[in-house]
Parts: C-alpha cells; structure tokens; sequence
C-alpha cells in the first residue's frame, strides 16, 4: 500500500516511537516532588523547548493540549471575546468551536484577503476590541497558504486577537509565530510524525486565556490533568525532525509531476488552488463526472491511500465545505479527492499512482460513455 494521505496523518518515525518507549518505561507523574516526578517532569520540559522552538516561540509559551482540536476549541472559548470570526476554509474544528462565529469570505483561489478581514471586524454589528479572529496557516485539504502575516497585522491595527491553526505547516513551510504576528497558534503531534491525542496551544502571553475549569493546575492552570507524558514525548521528537526541510523542494517536484500527468492525460481535470501559494505536498484535484469515493475506494483496491476532497472524519465523505467556500459548483466538488505526499515517498510511488488513477479515470469513463 502506497500512502499518499500525509494530511490525515503522518506515520510515526523512529526516533518518535524510541522517546515514547523510554518515557512510557519511566512511567511516573510529573507532579510528584520526589526524584522520579523530577525525571519526568524534565522529560516533558525537554519537548516543550522542542515545540516552541519548532514556531519560534519560548517554551514557557507552549500549553499541551489532547491536539488541535482541543487547542483550536480552548482558543476561541477561553479568550473570552463576545464576537469569533473565522475564514469559511477552517477545519471543522474551529469552524465548530464556537456557535455564533462569523464566517470571513474567501476567494475562488482559497485565500483569505486582509481586505476581508477588516470588512468583517468593522461590520456594523462587530465589535473589534471584543473580537477574535481564527484564520489558519496552511489549508489541510487543498494546502493554500495564508497571508497570516498581513491578517494579523490588520487584526492587531483594528484591537481585536488573532488566532492560528498552524497543524498542517511545521515541516513543510518555515513557522515562526512572533514574525506572524498571531496571539495564539494551534499545532498537533500526528501532522508532523508524532503520536495523535497530543498537541498543544501556544499563547503570546499566558493571561490571555481564562479556561472553565483548572483541575490539579497543570500547563499553567490553563488544561488542568495530568500530563500526557509519552504523548508529549512523541511529540517533543517529531517537533525536533521539523527542522530539517531539506526534503521539500523534491516534494514539491513530485507533487507538480502527478499534477501535470494527470493534466496531460485527463485535460479536464482542476487542480485547486493552483496559481497561489500551496503545501509543497499537497494536491486537491477533480474529475469532472467521477465521485470521490468511486475514486477513493478504487484505488484504495489499487493500493493507493488517498482521501476524499473533505478530510472525513467518521469514514463518511461528505462534500468539501472548503471547495464550497471557494465557490467550486457542488457537482465538481464532489468530485475531488486529495493527494497528500510525505517525505518516503517516492518517484515510484507517485508514477505507479498516476498510472493507476488514469487508468481507472479512463476505464469509468468508457464504462459512462
Ligand atoms: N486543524 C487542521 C487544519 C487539521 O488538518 C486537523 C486534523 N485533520 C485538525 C485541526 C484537528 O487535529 P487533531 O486531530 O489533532 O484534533
């Protein structure tokens, strides 16, 4: 089986596995005041250093949460703010984070306009020193990159906080959050090699949260309960193989490769997002007449893991609302399906993948026609 589904989540490394053992041999919790607690405790501090150095940030900034959907929710709700403004491509989880967000527009190319920021937190009914606004780094379904930088920079202007779902960037593109600008930044251990079930919020400032409930006090009083420690761990050794980008230039060539034999092969195909800034390894691409699950699951039989255009969450596809947002027609976005490379794969991989997806294209074709 080829895996071409990084987005979903990237297969744990060695080095991952090797700092969870070790820590899950230990045992112990963090909390406790004798020798043993200190030794775990420092197991965790030594991943925190690894996370926040992993976006720019000090470590002292770096609340781990269960993953980003804890830390997307934990965002938006424990600021406080009385108006949420999100860009209508968020993952579900921010989307969903709070009931009376605001959806900020974007264009027919994925991005999200500063100019379209500053329209929605000056609306009439929008108070922008009361407002906070979520826009992402890297889209996980068709990988447009956000202008984060200049977002942030109108969103600071006009008094109101920023929040960033960073999940899909570390790695791929350089993230450093002060350079951003952003308040506030979601990352997640399985985007980037790690276990899932851990990721972490990290705040500019710590007093900018005031969560619901605090338990035994841990990460700050922020997220309460004891700590996840083989997850953190994980997580601290897949923050530390960010670093090392060498790699994405040649994703970058595979990734333009399967997109331009698809091209040549099935000239209707649309490749979203195209002529804008994208994941290097990120491909979201419909076929006019052929449903994504058709496809999913046959080359699923074809042993080619790929996923529908919407990263599905309980196995049901349902029609990208990030395509819909981008103004895509609802027949076409039904149609796409997301490619997603990691760093093992090969050019191999992606040849035997573009043969097999044009052959079952062409074979679905005759069998329509
Ligand atoms: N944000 C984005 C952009 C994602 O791609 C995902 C995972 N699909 C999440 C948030 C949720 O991450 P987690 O599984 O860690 O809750």
């Amino acid at each position: 089986m080829v895996y071409l589904d990084h987005n979903a989540s990237v297969p744990m490394t060695a080095a991952v596995i090797d700092a969870m053992t070790a820590a899950a041999w230990q045992g112990g919790n963090p909390s406790s005041v004798h020798d043993y607690g200190r030794r775990v405790r420092a197991r965790i501090e030594t991943a925190r250093k690894e996370v926040a150095a992993m976006v720019g940030a000090a470590a002292s900034q770096v609340v781990f949460t269960s993953g980003a959907t804890e830390a997307n929710a934990m965002a938006l709700r424990a600021c406080g703010r009385g108006h949420v403004l999100v860009s209508a491509t968020e993952h579900v989880s921010v989307l969903d984070a709070h009931s009376g967000s605001i959806r900020i527009p974007v264009e027919a190319d994925g991005v999200v306009l500063p100019s379209a920021v500053r329209a929605a937190l000056t609306a009439e009914d929008v108070d922008a020193g009361d407002a906070v606004v979520s826009v992402m780094l890297a889209n996980n379904e068709t990988g447009v990159i956000q202008p984060v930088a200049e977002i942030a920079a109108v969103v600071r202007e006009l008094g109101a906080l920023m929040h960033c779902d960073a999940v899909q960037a570390p790695g791929r593109v350089p993230v450093d959050m002060a350079a951003l600008g952003v308040d506030m930044m979601t990352v997640s251990a399985h985007k980037i090699g790690g276990p899932a079930g851990i990721g972490a919020l990290i705040l500019r400032d710590a007093s900018l949260l005031r969560p619901d409930t605090k338990g035994g006090g841990q990460e700050k009083g922020l997220r309460g309960g004891t700590e996840n420690v083989t997850g953190i761990a994980g997580f601290g050794a897949a923050a530390k193989s960010t670093r090392d980008v060498d790699g994405v230039d040649a994703i970058a060539r595979r990734r333009d490769r399967i997109e331009a034999r698809v091209k040549q092969e099935v000239p209707d195909a649309v490749v979203f997002g195209a002529n804008v800034a994208r994941l290097a390894n990120t491909s979201c691409i419909a076929i006019p007449g052929i449903g994504a699950e058709t496809q999913v699951m046959a080359l699923d039989l074809a042993g080619y893991a790929v996923s529908a255009g919407s990263a599905c969450s309980s196995g049901k596809v349902k029609t990208s609302h990030v395509l819909l947002a981008m103004g895509v027609d609802d027949d076409l976005a039904r149609c796409a399906i997301r490619i997603s490379l990691g760093p093992d794969t090969g050019d191999d991989d992606v040849d035997g993948f573009v043969a097999a997806w044009t052959d079952l294209i062409h074979r679905l074709r005759r069998s329509a026609a």
